[in-house]
Formats: structure tokens, sequence, C-alpha cells
């Protein structure tokens, strides 16, 4: 068995975790006899510096031809200024990547950790077993529909976006969503704003014709306001929670609350419906962290949790998934941490011990 992975480790930490999440995709696939052919490229600003683009045409080509897409991080100051002519898509590599891969799954887990519960805002208890998939759709909505623009008018400054969806992209987020849910614990909700807005009342509109298919899935709408209370009020009671790229975006970072630490969170971006194995992209939700790029203190965690779900929904290899998982919460468990979580270890300190612990 063979599989081609393209790796993009782009800006920052970027790269620093990069290597510790090959380093256990190699070994775990090694245990089961899998061969990975890994090929590394440049990404944003790493890419710009010397290719003067942020995503080049090739690496989009090695990203379709991949069976997966590891990416570390992207972005930083150097860069942030840039314009270049063309959409959204093309001043940022990572979101080219997505935009042309049609990766519009967003799938953002976060799980409460006991022995960082105390990283976290909640009393004690509050978000004891919280399990929470935060699923946001990727490649349209108010991030990328036309017109958008800013100009003068009136004499004055004026700038605009579109929130704008077709039936077609929401119901295979909606399919998407009811999918993940009857694979964890068949609970979906979706958050919208259709008591306000015409794109969120089709949304809702779409999601309830799909939940007909899906007689076996606890549905409910909430409206994006009241659901972010909720979700900071009682975690627990959350199972999957869907939404638009604004809004989804939004309630991935409030769900991360849960976890006690940015650097733990991983994340999928699927072409398709999670179930058969589909192409991905991985990448930890973290960004580049240029306050400790090059010191050894980034958590690798985040980005290992990325291969985990790449073993899960791009290689069908669920079990390497939960084995990857497992021995980084025992490694953990064992007091073995980068100073985000209140540790003292390095980046490599922490995934040697991750190494050893899926030997063992
Ligand atoms: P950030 O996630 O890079 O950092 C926020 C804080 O969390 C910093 O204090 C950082 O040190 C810490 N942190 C983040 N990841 C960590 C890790 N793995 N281990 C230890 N500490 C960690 O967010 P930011 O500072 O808002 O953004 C920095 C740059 O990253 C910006 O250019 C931004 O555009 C970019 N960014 C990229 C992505 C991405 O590539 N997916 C996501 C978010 C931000
Ligand atoms: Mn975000």
């Amino acid at each position: 068995m063979q599989h081609d992975i393209l790796a993009l480790g782009g800006d920052g930490i970027g790269p620093e975790v990069l290597a510790a999440g090959l380093a256990v995709a190699e070994r775990a696939a090694a245990t089961v006899g899998i061969k990975l052919t890994i090929r590394q490229d440049l990404l944003h600003g790493a890419c710009w510096d010397v290719h003067g683009t942020f995503c080049r045409d090739e690496t989009l080509r090695a990203a379709m031809a991949a069976d997966a897409v590891l990416v570390g991080a992207v972005g930083g100051p150097r860069w942030d200024h840039i314009r270049v002519p063309g959409g959204p898509e093309m001043q940022d590599g990572l979101m080219r990547l997505r935009k042309e891969l049609d990766s519009y799954a967003g799938l953002r887990p976060a799980r409460h950790w006991p022995f960082l519960a105390e990283r976290t805002p909640f009393a004690p208890g509050r978000a004891e077993g919280s399990d929470i998939m935060v699923l946001r759709e990727m490649c349209g909505g108010v991030m990328f529909a036309p017109p958008r623009g800013q100009e003068t008018r009136n004499g004055q400054r004026y700038a605009f976006d579109t929130a704008a969806y077709d039936e077609t992209e929401l119901r295979r987020i909606a399919v998407a969503g009811f999918e993940l849910a009857r694979s964890r614990r068949g609970i979906l909700v979706s958050a919208d704003k259709a008591n306000v807005m015409e794109s969120y009342k089709l949304w809702r509109a779409v999601a309830q014709e799909v939940a007909e298919d899906y007689p076996d899935v606890a549905f409910s709408s909430l409206y994006a306001d009241n659901c972010a209370y909720q979700l900071a009020m009682d975690p627990t009671r959350f199972d999957v929670v869907m939404g638009c790229n604004l809004l989804g975006d939004l309630l991935s970072d409030l769900a991360a609350i849960v976890a006690g630490g940015l650097g733990m969170l991983p994340s999928a971006c699927l072409c398709g419906p999670p179930g058969e194995p589909v192409r991905g992209i991985y990448e930890p939700v973290h960004g580049t962290a240029p306050d400790i790029a090059g010191t050894g203190k980034a958590n690798p965690v985040g980005m290992i949790l990325s291969v985990a779900m790449m073993f899960e929904h791009s290689l069908g290899r669920p079990d390497l998934a939960r084995r990857i998982e497992g021995a980084t919460e025992t490694a953990l468990c064992k007091g073995i941490r980068t100073p985000d979580i209140g540790g003292r270890e390095t980046t490599t300190a922490v995934t040697n011990a991750i190494l050893a612990e899926l030997a063992a």
C-alpha cells in the first residue's frame, strides 16, 4: 500500500510543526507496512520570497494529484501588506489551495482534556466530557462571493461584501453535517441568522430538506448568536455544529475554549462528505505564531492530530488515527508538554515522546 502526500510547511512555526507531523505520519504508516511518498513544497510567504506568488500552479497540480495535503501554517507581518490582482484566493496561498481543490467541508474538532481543565475558562466540571465537531463551509459565502470591493461613494469611502450561497453549495455542506452527526453521537445543530438575512433563510430551508433523509439524526437550527451563548454556557450538550464560512470560523474558535489551548486543535478540509476516503487538506487550527517561531516552543499536537484526521478521512485508516490520538494523549498525560499548555518541553521532545508511545 502506498499513498502520495503533499507537505507544505508555510511560514513561522509552520515548518517546525509540519516536521513533527511528518515524523508521526511515517512512523504510524510503517507499523502497518504502508509507504508514504512525501513531496514538500513552499506555500504563502515562503513561496512569495522565492517565486513571487503565494501559491504556484505547479503546487496546485501536485495537490490535486495527491491523496492528502498537509499544511503547517501561513502568514506573517512581512507579507500581510502585499496585494496582488485577483480575488481573495490570490492574496493567500492557503485560501487558493482550499478554493481550487474545492475542499468545502471544514472539520474542526474540539474536545475537553481532563489534564488541561485548569487552562480553560470553565468552572470545574462545566466542560467535562465536551466533544464538539464544528463543521465550517470553506469555499463560499461572504468570504468569496462577488461582488466585493472598496470604492468611493457620495464622497466617502465605501466597502462591501456579498453573503450568497446557491442551493448546491448548501446541500453538500448539509449532507456533510448529517453524515458527520450519524458517525458520531447523532446530534446536529445548524447555526444561521435566518431571522434577518435572505442567504440564511435558504441555508435553513435546505438544511431542513436534507434532514428528511436523516430521521436518525436529532437536528435543530439555532440562531447563531444564541448558539454561541449556548456553546459557552453548556458545551457538553453539543455534538456537531455546522455554519457558513463566517459563522463556522467564529464558532470553531469559541468551541476551542473547551480544549484549553489553541496549539491542541487539528482540522481537516475535505473535498467531499466524510465517510469514504476523500482528498483533504489537513492543518492545525493555529497560525504561524511569529512570537515563538524558531525557539523550539511550538506545540506540535494540533499538527499531529491533523495527521490522525488524514489517516481517518483520506487514507481509510481510522485505526491508525485512534493509535496516534492514543499515543498523543498518553505522552501528554505523562506531563511531556510544551510551555503553551503549562509544560517545559520542546517541540522535538514532545514529538519524540509521542513517537515512543506509538512504538510501544
Ligand atoms: P497564532 O495562532 O499564530 O498565535 C496566537 C497565539 O497562540 C500566539 O501567542 C502564539 O504564540 C500562540 N500559539 C499558536 N500556535 C501555537 C503552538 N502550536 N504552540 C504554542 N503556541 C502557539 O495567531 P495570530 O498571532 O493571530 O496570527 C499570526 C499569523 O498567523 C498571522 O499572519 C495570521 O494571518 C496567521 N494565521 C494563519 C492561520 C493558518 O495558516 N491556518 C490561522 C490563523 C492565523
Ligand atoms: Mn479562524
